[in-house]
């Protein structure tokens, strides 16, 4: 009897002992940065406490190393290379931006334009920040630089652009991308559970131990207010709103979705959500909807299995593709 109670009474202590051990290794680590010219953040579960700390860090880099990879802003970087050379030889970039091009041209045809990294050719006439647009002159000559066909997909990872004067910008994917790279990142590290966020784009690696993650859609006209919270795990979600980069001119708004057909911004919609397996493609998808507009974005994402959207229209009116009405 004393014996029993004795190794009960250990068992006990040890096992408390286990548990104040364990919390005191694992943890969550949280990080909020700066990158791409947005906010971003990550926040993953990790055993042990140095490696939690250490792949904040890791991801906080890979953001950066896409940056420079693929930013408009940096001179070196492989994107202002083929802006600035393509047009009059192959260049040669590297397999990781050869194969986001490939995926952007996949969704370019699929969409029927309505995605076009090509819109840069009237895109960087554009300075929301200063309220600078091109005149209507300038705007019909850049329009008709807008094609995805002449962006040459050559074999070796080279690249050549078949109309001088076309520019290429990768703000409708880039940021989806790092943050799918970021979690596949802390994935090959044996993290189980990880949400990483960058500007519009999340994507959940399982789930937040036992409950699902709540991402919030915002409301795209109250400042820090909500339309909506999703309970999701291992999955991505994107918002492209009118309200991120914008200004308004004689009762205009210009913002940084811009139709590859007009080169003008789509007014139908004030946001587009998408749901699916990965933030590369949910946040291409997002900005393509978003200038679809709602009848055809809604036909279109039906048939896209695997995603789903919900769409706020100018009227402030919600609309739920098939999959998440119930
Ligand atoms: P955010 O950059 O705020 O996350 P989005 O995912 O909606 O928002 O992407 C908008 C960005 O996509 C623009 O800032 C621009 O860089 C790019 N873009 C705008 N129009 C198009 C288009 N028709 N096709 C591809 N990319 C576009
Ligand atoms: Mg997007």
């Amino acid at each position: 009897m004393q014996i029993i109670r004795f190794t009960a009474l250990i068992s006990f202590f040890l096992l408390i002992s286990g548990v104040l051990c364990s919390n005191a290794l694992a943890q969550w680590h949280r990080l909020p940065f700066q990158t791409m010219g947005t906010q971003a953040y990550v926040e993953l579960w990790a055993e042990d406490d140095n490696l939690g700390k250490d792949l904040l860090i890791a991801v906080q880099t890979e953001f950066e190393r896409i940056n420079q990879l693929m930013s408009p802003y940096i001179d070196s970087s492989e994107l202002s290379l083929l802006n600035r050379d393509a047009a009059s030889r192959p260049v040669s970039v590297s397999s990781e931006l050869y194969q986001l091009l490939q995926q952007a041209e996949q969704l370019a045809r699929l969409s029927d334009g309505a995605f076009d990294i090509s819109f840069a050719s009237v895109g960087f006439s554009y300075d929301y920040r200063q309220h600078i647009k091109p005149s209507a002159v300038e705007l019909d000559k850049q329009r008709s630089l807008i094609n995805y066909r002449h962006i040459q997909l050559l074999a070796d990872n080279q690249v050549k652009f078949s109309l001088p004067g076309l520019k290429i910008d990768l703000g409708g994917i880039a940021k989806g991308y790092a943050v799918e790279q970021a979690i596949s990142l802390l994935a090959k590290a044996g993290i189980k559970h990880a949400l990483v966020t960058a500007g519009g784009d999340t994507r959940l690696l399982g789930d937040k131990r036992g409950r699902p993650w709540l991402v919030a859609i915002k409301h795209p006209r109250k400042e820090d207010g909500i339309v909506a919270q999703l309970p999701l795990t291992d999955s991505a979600i994107s918002t492209s709103g009118d309200y991120e980069r914008f200004f308004i001119e004689d009762g205009v708004r210009y913002h940084h979705i811009l139709d590859p057909k007009s080169g003008q911004s789509p007014s139908g919609l004030m946001s587009v959500t998408v749901l699916g397996p990965d933030s590369t493609r949910t946040d291409a998808m997002s900005t393509t909807l978003f200038v679809m507009g709602l009848e055809r974005g809604m036909a279109f994402i039906e048939q896209q299995a695997e995603f789903e959207a919900i769409f706020i229209s100018s009227e402030h009116q919600l609309y739920f593709s098939s999959g998440l009405e119930q």
